[in-house]
């Protein structure tokens, strides 16, 4: 195919035959489950997914990608092609028997955030999510407190998700090449949530807060909302940095600043 890459949809598309195995390899789909891939491009990922016998989704922005893929993929049962942007799917409505989906995708890297927090409100519906992302963004996502990419993100994300770093793809792997590193990572929705949140809005104002001046204890970063004596009753050490705090400790800050502000 003669498809010139769209810088504006994040086109990068995979040409690394041990890559493209590796992953399948790795998110393992087994004939039967129902699978969602997010931006199939020219379908690197989506010939070895419909090998497997999976019941397949797909989800492309790109009409020419669309057009490209119905052709390639015409004789295929299994699958199913939605010409859409990913961050206004429903993914419940995918999701119409009882098993959960598995979603997987090369992502476009300039709308990766957004596209993660669209997913977070389905996270009931999945199973799990196999995804690529430039490798800074998975480290931020899977990071652990104390680490320097620990912050918004990782907090956001797993209130959701166990998340877990898996392997890192050089720049060559790809055509076009992008100018950074990327990386593999699965999302495991938590069956239950790890902690109890009392106003999610609330969690995302108080995280928000605390890492917008990074450097800065919390007795100074979260001033406007918290007293240096309301933190210590909470037993949390106000001299610490945000960076220092666990997603535990951030509920019991959000479920206190909902009580102050109901
Ligand atoms: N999966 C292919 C591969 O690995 O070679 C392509 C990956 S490329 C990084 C990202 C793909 O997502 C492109 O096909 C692009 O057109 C598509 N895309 C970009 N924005 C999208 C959106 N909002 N919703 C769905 N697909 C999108």
């Amino acid at each position: 195919m003669t498809h010139k890459a769209r810088k504006r949809f994040g086109q990068n598309f995979l040409q690394d035959s041990h890559i493209i195995d590796n992953i399948l390899m790795t998110a393992n789909p087994e004939h039967g489950e129902h699978w969602v891939e997010i931006g199939p491009g020219q379908g690197a990922l989506t010939a070895p997914l419909l090998a497997t016998g999976v019941k397949l989704d797909l989800i492309e922005l790109d009409r020419d990608l669309v057009s490209y893929l119905s052709h390639k993929f015409a004789d295929e049962e299994q699958l199913t092609l939605h010409s859409q942007d990913a961050l206004t799917v429903d993914f419940s409505q995918l999701a119409t028997n009882s098993s959960r989906l598995h979603i997987i995708g090369n992502l476009p890297y300039n709308i990766s955030t957004p596209i993660l927090f669209h997913l977070m409100k389905y996270a009931d519906h999945i199973h799990s999510m196999y995804f690529m992302l430039q490798k800074e963004v998975v480290e931020r996502i899977c990071a652990t407190p104390g680490n320097k990419r620990y912050g918004r993100l990782t907090i956001m994300l797993q209130y959701y998700c166990q998340a877990e770093p898996l392997f890192d793809v050089p720049p060559e792997s790809f055509d076009p090449q992008p100018k950074v590193m990327s990386a593999i990572f699965k999302l495991t929705p938590h069956q239950k949530a790890p902690v109890d949140i009392t106003n999610l809005k609330h969690l995302n104002q108080v995280v928000t807060q605390a890492f917008s001046q990074r450097r800065k204890t919390l007795r100074n970063s979260l001033k406007k909302s918290f007293t240096e004596a309301e933190i210590y009753a909470l037993d949390i050490n106000p001299e610490l940095r945000a960076e220092a705090i666990s997603l535990t400790e951030f509920a019991r800050l959000s479920n206190a600043f909902t009580l102050k502000n109901p």
